[in-house]
């Protein structure tokens, strides 16, 4: 069938709650994805940060493979290995306590929210405790992850939301303490806002906002789910910081392809917070994606995929800084590692548009934001071939 004809299909069925690119993707190999009619794309977005070792790793497939034929599932009510193992590596690599596996981003958030709320109802017994988000942050899309997400677009036909929040403004640490009240129980951010359109934390507005939890006993929730997994040059963003957050979420790389997530706290927090009967999931953690994380975490340990992104993401950096001083309609280059976005006064669902008919994978992130999250195992001859191809686009623009 025509590309053409599968995308009619789609449209007849799918609900439409996607602008989706009109190509068919069928296969990956390496950093590259073909469609169904056999062009090859370059992918510079790796399913949205998800595809960190790239597609058709011989290894890991080997390892998915093996567990399909021996369990796929069997509910949290029985104990599973990969999932033993995996729980153990996932603390060690970040040195949080304990965690929780969800089936999603969105879920890892919503398990951050209720251990929170359960710490602090643990503590005086009342339940009218408020959560200090960020504007442009992004949190996910179920009520409990919408209602801190700093986009009022995305909130406001579903609202009342659960929770009372207040924002504030990233970056902007007084902005922070202004919503502080004796009710505050939790700060919630990503350390690098991802969707927002690329911005990392300032050290001094990380390091504050820690300072200013640990005096009003206040629980600090780092969003890992985009930023975490090696992309910054660090397993998790705030390691370089020196930030330890009290409730981490991850997801998206976790897997890297099956949909798997998790909240980790620390022992204080596990202690204080969710007990038997207070949360649950049928899927969550099961043996298949248990042998994925398992497997994924092996992999970046041995390959040292962190101290890879730091390798090669300055080369990045740099060849995006010159696409700042060659075109005036690139007004800024910024990020961390291979998480980079270069803000425009260009369409930029129209530059990812026709960066795709070059073969080019690129997404967008806010309004104006053209956002690179690749595969983490890039090399150099991948960031050159992805210039020359941006270059084409750019080019039209001039
Ligand atoms: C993608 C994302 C989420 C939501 O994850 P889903 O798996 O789509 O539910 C939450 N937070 C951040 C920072 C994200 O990038």
């Amino acid at each position: 069938m025509e590309m053409k004809q599968w995308m009619e299909q789609a449209e007849a069925h799918i609900l439409h709650t996607y602008n989706r690119y009109p190509v068919v993707l069928e296969r990956g190999e390496g950093v590259y994805l073909y469609d169904t009619e056999g062009k090859k794309y370059l992918d510079f977005a790796a399913g949205i940060a998800v595809q960190a070792l790239g597609y058709g790793n011989r290894e890991y497939n080997d390892a998915l493979k093996a567990q399909i034929d021996r369990l796929l599932h069997t509910s949290n009510l029985y104990y599973n290995q990969p999932t033993i193992e995996a729980a153990e590596k996932l603390c060690e690599a970040s040195g949080m306590d304990r965690v929780f596996f969800t089936n999603s981003g969105t879920e890892a958030i919503e398990g951050a929210i209720k251990a929170a709320k359960k710490y602090a109802y643990e503590k005086d017994g009342k339940t009218d405790h408020e959560i200090i988000a960020m504007e442009h942050s992004f949190h996910g899309r179920t009520l409990g992850a919408l209602a801190v997400t700093g986009n009022a677009h995305y909130r406001e036909p579903f609202e009342p939301l659960p929770g009372i929040v207040r924002f504030a403004r990233y970056n902007d640490l007084e902005s922070v303490k202004e919503q502080v009240t004796d009710k505050t129980c939790a700060v919630i951010l990503e350390t690098v806002q991802g969707e927002g359109g690329v911005y990392p934390a300032q050290e001094g507005f990380l390091n504050g906002i820690r300072q200013l939890c640990e005096e009003r006993d206040i629980l600090l929730i780092l969003d890992e789910i985009q930023c975490g997994m090696g992309r910054t040059g660090h397993m998790f963003a705030w390691q370089g910081y020196g930030v330890k957050p009290d409730i981490m979420t991850c997801a998206k790389a976790l897997g890297c392809g099956v949909p798997v997530g998790a909240f980790l706290m620390t022992e204080k927090v596990a202690k204080g917070s969710l007990k038997p009967g207070d949360h649950g999931t049928t899927y969550g953690g099961n043996p298949f994606v248990g042998a994925a994380v398992r497997k994924v975490l092996e992999i970046f340990e041995r390959e040292k995929i962190p101290e890879h992104v730091r390798e090669v993401s300055g080369y990045l950096e740099e060849r995006l800084r010159r696409f700042q001083e060659t075109y005036a309609f690139v007004k800024d280059s910024r990020g961390v590692g291979l998480i980079r976005g270069l803000e425009l006064s260009i369409p930029v669902g129209e530059v990812s548009a026709k960066a795709l008919e070059e073969g080019l994978i690129v997404i967008t992130a806010g309004s104006d934001v053209l956002r690179f999250v690749p595969p983490l195992v890039i090399e150099k001859e991948h960031i050159d071939e992805m210039a020359e191809k941006l270059e084409n686009v750019f080019r039209q623009y001039a």
